[in-house]
């Protein structure tokens, strides 16, 4: 597909980033070729326009960019999940790990129904925790995670193995 070639090509990889030894994907380079970010959110769009998918969660910060246009487009809501203290609501929260300590995901109360059908979105996925945390705020507000969706897959990191049976989507592949 050459869009998925178009988009792989706009990722750049920063070495070393944030400490010596990550190969940073930064996707702020594909946001910068207007249309390897359509490309981007078309390809969501038509995987997830006829799935009666009801709230597109997004994943601070970067699936606070390719989460909302997904959603107007499936004619979705669209809920961020933050990092704590941020949402001035009541919320429920969900710890997780990182590679050193741990961290906090938040939710408002009320946001997701239990009749609600979600799909979690954020830029990459690598040990999968993040994600888990997401889709355990989701579930315990009752309703159901349809799917995981990322840009970027970190396949050496297995963090797809860390969903159990929610099924991941991802247009590219890093390393
Ligand atoms: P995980 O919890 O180990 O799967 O890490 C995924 C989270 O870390 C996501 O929210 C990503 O935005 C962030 N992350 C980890 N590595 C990278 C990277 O190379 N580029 C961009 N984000 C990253």
């Amino acid at each position: 597909d050459v869009r998925i070639h178009r988009i792989a090509s706009s990722i750049r990889v920063i070495p070393d980033f944030p400490k010596p030894g990550v190969m940073f994907q930064d996707i702020t380079t594909l946001l910068l070729d207007p249309k390897a970010f359509r490309d981007t959110v078309d390809l969501f769009v038509e995987r997830y326009r006829d799935k009666r998918i009801s709230v597109v969660a997004g994943v601070e910060a970067r699936g606070f960019i390719f989460g909302p246009p997904i959603a107007l487009a499936i004619g979705a809501k669209f809920v961020p999940l933050r990092k704590p203290k941020k949402l001035p609501g009541e919320v429920i929260s969900e710890d997780y790990s990182l590679e050193y300590g741990t961290d906090k995901m938040e939710m408002h109360v009320g946001a997701v129904q239990p009749k609600d059908r979600a799909l979690v979105i954020d830029d990459l996925i690598a040990t999968g925790g993040t994600l888990c945390a997401a889709i355990k705020l989701i579930e315990r507000a009752g309703a159901e995670v349809l799917e995981c969706a990322c840009v970027i897959e970190l396949p050496e990191l297995k963090g797809r193995e860390k969903l159990g049976d929610r099924p991941l989507f991802v247009l590219v592949k890093g390393a």
